[in-house]
């Protein structure tokens, strides 16, 4: 057993402890408190421990992208076409899912939900096993036809089953209403409680998809056209964000990625089944695509968990959960450096259904972990200088020193 003591523990699920420790045995947190401790301590200093971040949104297969791929003048859509002509042209090469996994552990990345388009038995999925950290792989579900249902579910419980065996956990994710029939998402969603999997799905992100769903036109109608996908009936069934709601609220977990156009109602929905449902929030990607300003204050006022995700580099410079946050703070200068903390490691967490491993320092806990540097923090401030100097982090990996 090892035991650290720093000038500040931050377990995040409980509040600050000056002069903390933490003890840890076979990769695992055993205690934790203040004050003095009768085993032999390892001695970390002027830092504070915290939980490794969460990145609750990322698509790995755009991990080698030198910059996104462009959103033709806003156009949500031209982007779609882009991101379907990129992977059909075939550059996304073998070592890409590696290259973002160590891209995110050098930004203080502890635990990840990706979504990955290819089955557990592809040659990139591999690279998912070479994952230090915890990390969620959701099955990407897409087909608006009612003939592909059955086949999509059978390919998502397959998916289930072949976690069993790897380092990965399981997760499943109808894509985005424009591109999922009625009856997939309620049979992801059944999957999803019965397997006790946590689900994701794009949801409200634009104004072209509100448009499709409110009034059946505009460009991402178009785009479906283009693709000879088009199915009125896949489309209008269920037919308002509301309805997608009360769908993903019958999961074992639901995550609403991005959420940027969920008005009041949504959100004290979203609020009021928060046991089940997280919004995940992409700063630099919601800003890239121009949408108009993220409801974040209100979403929090209305007691919804909000995680935060980088999203891909097709639509982010890079996979920095700590420019992330950055970015955010400077954004939202009235929401407090500890509600961005905990949106970036408990919410996140939550939100994959990793809470009891990742997001907070408490016993059961996975102990890798990061000390940050925390100058002469008070308990009025500690949060916001650990925020501050997020960039100087190291990891504590706390069995291996
Ligand atoms: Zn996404």
């Amino acid at each position: 057993m090892s035991v650290y003591r720093a000038r500040w523990v931050l377990p995040i699920s409980a509040p600050p402890m000056e002069n903390g420790w933490v003890s840890c045995h076979q990769g695992m947190i055993t205690s934790l408190g203040q004050g003095s401790v009768a085993e032999e301590i390892i001695d970390l200093g002027n830092v504070a421990i915290i939980p490794g971040l969460i990145n609750a949104h990322t698509h790995l297969e755009f991990s080698n992208l030198g910059s996104p791929l462009d959103a033709g003048a806003g156009r949500f859509a031209d982007w779609i076409q882009a991101v379907l002509d990129y992977r059909a042209s075939s550059e996304i090469g073998t070592g890409v899912i590696a290259s973002g996994l160590a891209q995110s552990s050098a930004s203080g990345v502890g635990a990840i939900g990706e979504i990955s388009t290819f089955d557990a038995s592809n040659e990139l999925a591999s690279e998912y096993q070479e994952s230090v950290e915890e990390l969620v792989v959701y099955r990407e579900s897409i087909g608006l036809s009612k003939i592909r249902v059955a086949e999509l579910l059978e390919q998502a419980e397959t998916h289930i089953n072949a976690a069993q065996s790897k380092k990965w956990h399981a997760g499943l994710s109808p894509h985005a209403p424009y591109t999922v029939h009625g009856d997939l998402l309620s049979g992801l969603c059944s999957l999803s409680a019965a397997h006790q999997v946590p689900l994701a799905m794009h949801l409200a992100e634009t104004l072209e998809e509100i448009e499709l769903l409110e009034m059946g036109t505009g460009p991402l109608r178009e785009l479906l056209q283009r693709l000879d996908v088009w199915d009125v009936v896949g489309i209008q069934s269920p037919g308002s964000i509301q309805a997608y709601l009360e769908e993903l609220s019958k999961c074992w977990r639901a995550a609403i990625i991005h959420g940027n156009y969920l008005v009041a109602d949504h959100q004290s929905f979203i609020g009021q089944h928060r046991d089940v449902m997280s919004v995940v929030f992409c700063p630099r990607t919601h800003s890239y695509f121009g949408h108009s300003e993220y409801p974040l204050e209100k979403m929090l006022a209305a007691n919804v968990r909000v995680a935060l995700g980088t999203d891909s580099r097709a639509s982010n410079p890079d996979l920095s959960m700590i420019t992330e946050l950055g970015f955010v703070a400077e954004e939202f200068p009235n929401v407090s450096a500890e509600q961005l903390l905990v949106s970036a490691t408990y919410a996140g967490a939550y939100a994959l259904g990793l809470e009891q491993l990742v997001g907070a320092i408490a016993v059961g806990a996975s102990s890798r972990l990061l000390t940050v540097p925390c100058g002469d923090a008070t308990l009025d401030n500690v949060y916001q200088q650990v925020l501050e100097n997020l960039n100087e982090f190291s990891h504590l990996r706390c069995d291996q020193m």
